[in-house]
């Protein structure tokens, strides 16, 4: 269970602390897509997400997209943030993850992973070794196949709050 449990859980990616994370030794930042960067209504990047990732980028951490979705959704918020992109991920299975590792040549502790969705972007992680970073969604409308992963979300999370350890809305690092 404790695989589903984020390292950091923060309200969104405005609340994140970049210079504390780079000063940790964090390179590489994965952010997760849809419903972390930009609600699954957007098609383009926003000016306030163009402003934040500058912000990390002059940090020295490099961010990049980290998505299940496709190239199609992904191409346009790649070329509008200026960051480099993996599509198609299949998060949480190892694949995807151990390419970009190998790709940038870093080590796991060296990657934070951003991501609303326990399932997916937290347990992907924490197998992986990362920092596993949870943010609250930026919308509750969601994709089909999250709505799946969010009935089971729910149930982790009750499990977890049960035990004192973890709860919506009751932010740490
Ligand atoms: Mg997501």
């Amino acid at each position: 269970m404790y695989m589903f449990l984020p390292d950091i859980y923060k309200k969104s990616v405005y609340s994140i602390d970049y210079e504390s994370l780079k000063n940790a030794g964090i390179k590489i930042i994965l952010f997760d897509l849809d419903n972390t960067i930009i609600p699954v209504s957007e098609t383009e990047p926003t000016k306030k997400l163009k402003d934040l990732i500058s912000d990390i980028k002059l940090t020295g951490i490099k961010p990049i997209i980290m998505s299940n979705s496709g190239k199609k959704r992904v191409s346009p918020f790649k070329e509008g943030l200026v960051v480099d992109a993996a599509c198609s991920s299949r998060k949480p299975f190892k694949r995807k993850y151990k390419k970009i590792l190998s790709i940038y040549n870093v080590k796991p502790e060296e990657v934070a992973s951003v991501g609303d969705q326990l399932i997916t972007d937290v347990f992907g992680a924490n197998r992986m070794g990362l920092v596993s970073i949870l943010v609250n969604p930026i919308s509750t409308n969601d994709f089909k196949k999250t709505k799946i992963n969010r009935f089971f979300e729910r149930l982790i999370i009750k499990h977890f709050s049960k035990r004192g350890v973890f709860e919506r809305g009751k932010y740490y690092e």
